[in-house]
């Protein structure tokens, strides 16, 4: 039955192929309009929209047509016809042709949908958007945003692959990593009150890739970090995470140039990158000039088609903590400058010496960041001392990637991209959430899956748990 429908099936915006013959499309019904002795459908698939017209002459089909409504879902036969020169919709871009209606069937009957799907969905409440995403997602913005995403990712799958580097999937019920933020924890039910985190990012397993000899890895990998979310910011998130062997800071930075310019090229021709090369700013002179360390070095910030990416270098490795010690400015596995070695082996002058990360900015969004890492254990075990960690806690806490990188660790260095915000900005669109199928709400909810949920008893003392509840 599946394959008679394939073969079959015509799409929408193929109907140009195809005059004169009698077809069948599979879709919904976008609108309906009865003009007197005429019914109307512009009839949706996936490839776009076709005007469908159903003729007074065949009486029963006729009748059977005026009761179908917006968003039924139906396998329609008609025939093709080339639309008369001033009956063209230029707005359509099957507008050309139009379809005469010989029989239809009902797939689907739909509900009145919560919200018109025409509209840009913009001005309509988020829990209603949310709730109904599935609904929301027929919007012609969300469909192109989605399909772009695709795209942008394909262009990254396929220039990564022809430049030798290795797609490698890794955990995602790990342990804690360091990286500034809260976890999410995953309570072990065999392992009596033990709990995975959630990664906030790969950072530890490419690293320990590089020792495995994997040279070049990259992962399309979703991160988890427990933030209060906000418009750039999501429970769960999607980067590009690449590592690379014996290269330094500029080969990173280059490789990673060469494949947002090529994005941009062949995906969004109408976009103009302001500078190529990127321009490189220091964080100091970020800070002075712009006020903040995400540049918007954009000259013209009215057009929406203008992009300006830069490159922030030269950060400091540490900073003060409130009660007077030290902790990480970006990542505690960056090496610093090679100038500034002694003084982290050392311990000395912390709060001068500038780390080799590097953050990439697009028109004031930070999009991405990276760095060459201590791949020598002493290093590692320095920055872990600077904030005021003594061995037996780093030997808890990282003795696998000491104790990895004393079998002999090539240098590396690797850089992730928030793929979710540089969609958004290709995309032009304000929130994350408008380039993600199925993102949470505001305060971290899933109102369609109606998640987090409360959970059985029974699940929770497998688990061990007990809930204590706090009077807010
Ligand atoms: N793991 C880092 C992050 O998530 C990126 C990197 O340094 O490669 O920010």
């Amino acid at each position: 039955m599946w394959y008679h429908f394939f073969v079959m099936r015509i799409l929408t915006r193929d109907i140009g192929g195809h005059v004169g013959e009698e077809i069948t499309l599979m879709g919904s019904v976008d609108v309906r309009r009865d003009h007197g002795k005429l019914i109307f459908i512009d009839f949706r698939d996936w490839t776009g929209l076709a005007q469908v017209v159903f003729l007074p002459n065949n009486k029963e089909l006729h009748e059977k047509a005026s009761q179908i409504r917006s968003e039924w879902v139906i396998e329609l036969k008609g025939s093709i016809q080339k639309r008369p020169e001033g009956l063209v919709n230029k707005n359509m871009a099957s507008g050309e042709y139009e379809i005469v209606a010989t029989g239809f069937e009902i797939l689907s009957e739909a509900k009145t949908p919560p919200f018109d799907v025409h509209e840009s969905g913009l001005d309509i409440g988020e829990e209603t958007r949310m709730k109904y995403r599935y609904v929301d997602l027929r919007r012609s913005r969300m469909q192109k945003n989605l399909r772009n995403r695709f795209k942008v990712f394909q262009t990254v799958r396929n220039f990564l692959s022809e430049n030798d580097f290795v797609e490698v999937e890794t955990p995602v019920l790990s342990k804690s990593t360091p990286e500034g933020a809260r976890d999410y924890l995953v309570p072990s039910r065999t392992q009596e009150g033990k709990f995975y985190a959630l990664p906030q990012s790969p950072q530890q397993y490419k690293q320990l890739l590089m020792v495995s000899g994997i040279d070049r890895y990259f992962q399309i990998a979703r991160c988890y970090r427990d933030e209060d979310t906000r418009g750039d910011r999501q429970p769960e998130f999607t980067q590009l995470d690449l590592e690379m062997s014996f290269v330094n800071r500029d080969d990173v930075m280059a490789v990673n140039e060469e494949l947002l310019i090529k994005i941009v090229k062949e995906l969004y021709p109408e976009k103009k990158i302001q500078e190529i090369p990127f321009p490189r700013i220091t964080y100091k002179d970020a800070i002075e000039k712009y006020g903040n360390d995400r540049p918007d070095m954009r000259t013209d910030k009215d057009d929406p088609n203008l992009l300006a990416f830069c490159w922030v270098i030269d950060f400091p490795f540490f900073e003060k903590t409130d009660n007077g010690g030290w902790t990480f400015t970006h990542n505690p596995f960056s090496a610093p400058k090679p100038e500034f070695m002694s003084d982290l082996l050392e311990k000395k002058n912390i709060g001068e010496i500038i780390t080799t990360q590097y953050d990439i900015a697009l028109n004031g969004w930070e999009i991405g960041g990276g760095s060459i890492r201590n791949h020598r254990s002493e290093a590692l075990r320095a920055v872990f001392n600077v904030m005021g960690f003594d061995d037996e806690r780093i030997d808890k806490n990282f003795g696998h990637m000491l104790e990895a990188f004393d079998f002999g660790a090539p240098p590396h260095g690797g850089i992730a991209w928030g793929m979710d915000r540089l969609m958004m900005i290709l995309e032009g669109e304000a929130n994350i959430r408008e380039v993600i199928a199925f993102p949470k709400t505001g305060d971290g909810r899933d109102f369609m899956m109606d998640a987090p949920s409360d959970v059985s008893e029974e699940q929770l003392k497998e688990l061990h748990i007990k809930i204590v509840k706090t009077n807010k």
